[in-house]
């Protein structure tokens, strides 16, 4: 997630599975069916056609959140005219059970069919919306789920409004089908948000033959053919640093003029227009859009063990999105610093902007990065407000700052022989390949430590206490001077180059700066 505040198959084939040597039981994909016939009134009609196992009660969920937005958002409370019934069309009794669920009288009944409506309010990258022009669907906020059978397939058809185009989404389609797409099981249907309307497909291309587009609602005017070909050198070093392309096909899908993007494994959606490319400069919205993008490796595949699998319910809380988030803020300049799309000035007056918001706020002297990180689901994502705004601190601002000192010091430890991207392959490599999990606080510590030879004691300081960062010890490792004392005054925080640096930290400054 990214928002800035000024400028975020059980038996697939088929099949008759018996049950205690007496029951068949069909069993299949769950199929939903999406139609937005009044798009005036903001509200989709869903149905949803699925087997039970005959028992008393089924109970339906609809998730709290998505991941990649950690605030729990109450979709239920968009949920309308619930409507279950059974094969030969008897209507079934249903009771509200807790915030988001919705448990039906079943007994015997193994055909299910339930329809509802869902009320859209707020053009948001994490929230459903539609309208004349076009649909936004955020699947955690619209597919209820049979609790307890998340790993269930599901096939869902969209039934666009008259005259709309277009679907676009991360999801793998049904060959021969219009509009329908599969999920393997319910986490990658919620993880899969679809556009729908009349869309533009900028010109797409190619990473080591696998196929990036980019599809949008309301682009705007600008250079299509310069941002595809930026996004594309993006692409590449971004994957180039991990050494890997864990997906089939990669969709950017540009939501429309507004806030924020939502990370996703092959997929982003992004608020995007012509218009914000020149407000927020070209290289701001690249750096977003490098966010996103970097995000389907760090969090979605690297990830915090408590990130997956998620607690719908009640939210996923870790307190490492001081990595997930915060190393994803520092890696954009990094990478497009490798990509050719940044000057070393712009690199260092990056984190010269991310050192001077930490340091000029009182919240460094209140809230750990670690705490930060646990605590956003009740502060906002940026820490909390009113009164309590000086008591926070936010992990996209300390995030990259301390993120920087990491790959300092572990070039400096290992005489500029490794780096912070040693740590990210180490991560992806060891916990996504190969035990296919999430890491712990003491595995990261250990993966970090492993990288540098060394421990890092002061260093994890500035994670779990509010020790003061020493800036200018772990810049000096890359020749660089920064006067934090004086500039606190006057918030200026410049980082300048030293007179006469040692040769291996000329060395480091090189490959850093560059991006190697
Ligand atoms: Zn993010």
């Amino acid at each position: 997630m990214n928002f800035k505040q000024t400028s975020r198959w059980l038996c697939l084939v088929a099949t008759h599975c018996l049950v205690t040597g007496a029951i068949a039981q069909k069993t299949g994909p769950v199929k939903f069916t999406v139609s937005m016939a009044e798009p005036a009134n903001h509200t989709f009609h869903v149905t949803m056609d699925w087997n039970a196992a005959g028992s008393d009660t089924t109970l339906l969920k609809l998730p709290d959140w998505q991941p990649g937005y950690y605030q729990l958002m109450d979709y239920a409370s968009n949920i309308d005219k619930v409507v279950v019934k059974d094969g030969k069309g008897n209507t079934l009794p249903w009771v509200k059970s807790g915030k988001n669920g919705w448990a039906i009288a079943t007994k015997g009944v193994h055909d299910l069919h339930a329809e509802y409506d869902v009320k859209t309010t707020r053009k948001f990258v994490a929230t459903s919306y539609l309208d004349e022009e076009h649909g936004y669907l955020t699947p955690a906020s619209l597919f209820m789920h049979e609790a307890g059978k998340l790993k269930t397939p599901s096939e869902v058809t969209i039934k666009p409004f008259d005259g709309w185009n277009w679907v676009a989404t991360g999801l793998d389609s049904v060959p021969g089908k219009v509009f329908t797409y599969v999920a393997p099981d319910f986490d990658i249907l919620y993880d899969s948000p679809l556009l729908v309307g009349n869309l533009e497909e900028l010109p797409a291309f190619k990473v080591k033959g696998i196929p990036h587009r980019f599809i949008g609602y309301k682009l705007g005017n600008f250079d299509r053919v310069r941002l595809m070909s930026d996004i594309q050198k993006i692409v590449e070093k971004a994957s180039a640093l991990i050494g890997d392309i864990p997906y089939k096909h990669y969709t950017f899908i540009a939501i429309g003029p507004g806030q924020g993007g939502i990370e996703h494994l092959n997929s982003t959606t992004i608020s995007f227009s012509g218009d914000q490319l020149n407000s927020r400069g070209w290289n701001g919205m690249l750096g977003f859009i490098t966010h996103e993008y970097f995000h389907h490796y760090n969090v979605k595949r690297i990830r915090p063990i408590e990130l997956g699998p998620f607690d719908y319910d009640q939210g996923s809380k870790t307190n490492m999105l001081w990595v997930s988030e915060g190393l994803t803020v520092y890696y954009e300049p990094v990478i497009m610093r490798a990509a050719g799309l940044m000057g070393e000035q712009e690199l260092l007056d990056f984190f010269k902007k991310q050192i001077s918001n930490v340091e000029t706020k009182p919240g460094r002297l209140f809230q750990t990065l670690a705490q930060a990180s646990a605590e956003t689901w009740s502060d906002g994502p940026f820490g909390r407000t009113g009164d309590a705004v000086n008591k926070t601190i936010s992990y996209y601002q300390k995030g990259p700052a301390v993120g920087l000192l990491f790959d300092l010091a572990i070039r400096h430890e290992t005489k500029n022989k490794r780096s912070l991207d040693d740590v990210m392959r180490n991560l992806y490599q060891d916990f996504y390949i190969k035990k296919g999990r999430g890491f712990t606080e003491e595995e990261l510590r250990a993966t970090i430590e492993g990288v540098a030879g060394t421990k890092l004691d002061e260093l994890f300081s500035y994670i779990y206490t509010t020790a003061e960062p020493d800036y200018k010890k772990y810049l000096g490792y890359a020749g660089l001077d920064i006067d934090v004392t004086t500039d606190k005054h006057f918030g200026t925080f410049e980082i300048t180059q030293k007179a006469s640096p040692s040769p291996l930290e000329r060395e480091i400054f090189r490959s850093w700066s560059r991006g190697e």
